[in-house]
């Protein structure tokens, strides 16, 4: 793992991307289950480890990692993070990309 924090949190990024889609995917053709609906209990599977890990920090106050959950800023933030990575690509973006296919 490099010790740049930008570089290091993009591979984090790219590596839980890939262990969520291989999930995702595998939910989703085990099941008749729509797109979103395993989409949603993608999500809650999500929430259900938010909350596991908060209660056990909440529980053992000598973690090492010093971290004390605050539910309400935290589930914000949560969501605030799934909405930004969600949302269709700005106009700007999808512009380039267009340039970029017809180069
Ligand atoms: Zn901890």
């Amino acid at each position: 793992m490099p010790h740049d924090p930008s570089r290091q949190t993009e591979i984090l990024r790219a590596e839980l991307k890939q262990a969520v889609m291989t999930a995702f995917c595998d939910a989703l053709h085990q099941s008749q289950l729509s797109p979103l609906k395993v989409m949603g209990l993608t999500a809650e599977a999500l929430g259900a480890v938010y909350r596991e890990v908060a209660e056990a920090h909440r529980l053992d106050t000598d973690c090492p990692c010093g971290w004390h959950p605050k539910v309400e800023a935290d589930i914000e933030t949560l969501r605030a993070a799934l909405e930004r990575a969600a949302r269709p690509a700005p106009m700007t973006d999808l512009l380039m990309v267009q340039a970029a296919g017809r180069a």
